[in-house]
């Protein structure tokens, strides 16, 4: 008999480490109250856990550092771009790469250069500042996921498929002059983190090429995408994620990338793409606003880092260490009877706030409130993604509140143990004991757009 071992163990082993600190209930008390109940405004060296975001807080290998110190720093024709440039070429096939300094930049100079007045941009869902930069071109940003998607306990094993059938009644009803491209998002981040499928990507690849409109793919998290097709779909077992991602990407005309996700990098991005006329006047803007070509607004060492990174994206131990730590913490959580959307996804665990504080009302933001229990419970920190991200003030001042009232727990990619998750979870268990007593939050300051980074809250 061979060892089997049941455990998955992170798959490195520590050599630099940053300290983090308890602190005491009343000392979060505190500094809560002078955060104004809004996560965001804490000091970070306040925070014992800090699950606010995947985006650029993972810890860099060993093989990055050493990589970063062979940067190199010329302004033109940097050879830590053409590294960048081989290992993008590479995984997704595409012919024309250029740098930017994250995802958002990729997403504005996309947008800025092919969308017009009245063009609309169809998605499986629309990441916040993708449709914010088609919105600021004042085009529109339409979401087509599956219905099942709109339900947290509904299991699918790929709940971020676009729906083809919106999608073909939408290529039929709309001129194509309207439709500059189609995009999804793998894996659908504002849906969950949850997967879409090759056979998705396949068809919704087809129906773009036969209505002439080019299709883009938004790739933050395509190595966790690729290790879900491994698991999930059929056929693709024995293949590696490396390959599952050049599949992904073979279907494609371009896509956008933020490489403070699956890059493994704590800044970056990029655009890729095979029309050449496309990519020189992208790069015409680029020039404008974030810096030539073959630095597109970064240093030389955070190409090398982003170069290494998406290639340590796809090593399989980890990727299944980090969807397990995930699906770790949503099992626990759903024995505990705490809400959750299912199936868990890559990079974060969604509670479903509504339904597990469901004596406070909507127009009291629950997600809010459970947010600012667990830091004064635990010291952790996560975000609400519910009414106060998305709730619609209107102009008699009462709101449309979101959909769903969730908080999110987005791990930092290669950051935190399982002795880290034991802690969340006991921590989630304490505060769903007192569940019931846990009260709602009003505003007391609120700015006019993307109010939830700064507003201000008393507790009701
Ligand atoms: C993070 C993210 C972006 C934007 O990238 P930034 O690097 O934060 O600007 C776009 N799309 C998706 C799906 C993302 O997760």
């Amino acid at each position: 008999m061979v060892f089997q071992a049941k455990t998955i163990i992170e798959p490195f082993r520590i050599k630099s480490v940053e300290p983090i600190h308890e602190t005491t209930a009343e000392y979060r008390d505190i500094a809560l109250k002078e955060a104004g109940y809004n996560p965001f405004m804490l000091k970070a060296e306040d925070v014992l856990i800090d699950l606010l975001t995947d985006s650029g807080t993972g810890a860099l290998s060993e093989q990055q550092w050493g990589a970063m110190l062979q940067g190199d720093e010329s302004y033109a024709g940097s050879r830590s771009f053409l590294k960048l440039q081989d290992t993008i070429q590479k995984i997704t096939g595409f012919q024309f790469v250029i740098p930017t300094h994250q995802g958002r930049a990729s997403e504005r100079i996309l947008f800025t250069t092919v969308c017009e007045q009245d063009s609309i941009i169809p998605n499986n869902t629309h990441f916040d500042t993708t449709r914010a930069n088609i919105e600021a071109n004042r085009a529109e940003a339409l979401d087509l996921a599956i219905d099942e998607a709109k339900h947290p306990a509904v299991i699918h094993p790929f709940k971020g498929n676009m729906d083809l059938q919106k999608l073909e009644q939408f290529f039929r009803n709309t001129p194509k002059s309207k439709i500059p491209l189609c995009m999804v998002t793998v894996t659908n981040n504002s849906g969950g983190g949850q997967p879409v499928s090759m056979g998705n990507i396949k068809a919704i690849s087809a129906m773009c090429h036969s209505y002439g409109v080019p299709f883009f793919i938004d790739a933050c998290r395509f190595a966790e995408n690729a290790w879900f097709i491994k698991q999930r779909e059929e056929g693709y077992k024995d293949k590696t994620p490396l390959q599952i991602a050049q599949e992904m990407f073979s279907y494609a005309d371009g896509c956008t990338m933020s490489a403070k996700k699956d890059g493994m990098a704590n800044i970056g991005g990029f655009i890729a793409l095979n029309d050449g006329a496309l990519a020189e006047k992208l790069r015409n803007l680029l020039i404008l606003t974030e810096g030539f070509p073959t630095y597109g607004g970064l240093a030389g060492y955070d190409m090398e880092a982003i170069a290494v990174g998406l290639m340590e994206a796809l090593d399989e131990d980890y990727l299944r260490y980090r969807i397990r730590s995930v699906e770790y913490l949503g099992e626990k959580l759903t024995q505990a009877n705490i809400p959750i959307i299912q199936p868990t996804g890559g990079h974060a665990v969604y509670i479903d706030a509504g339904a597990f504080l469901s004596h406070i009302p909507q127009s009291q933001y629950p997600a809010q409130a459970l947010c600012v229990e667990m830091y004064l419970a635990a010291g952790i920190r996560a975000v609400e993604i519910g009414s106060v991200m998305f709730g619609k003030p209107q102009p008699d001042g009462s709101e449309i509140p979101a959909a769903l009232e969730l908080v999110r727990l987005a791990f930092p990619r290669r950051v935190y143990t399982q002795s880290h998750v034991d802690y969340l979870i006991e921590a989630l268990l304490y505060v769903a004991d007192r569940a019931k007593q846990i009260r709602g939050v009003r505003f007391t300051y609120q700015a006019p757009m993307l109010r939830h980074f700064t507003a201000q809250f008393a507790l009701i």
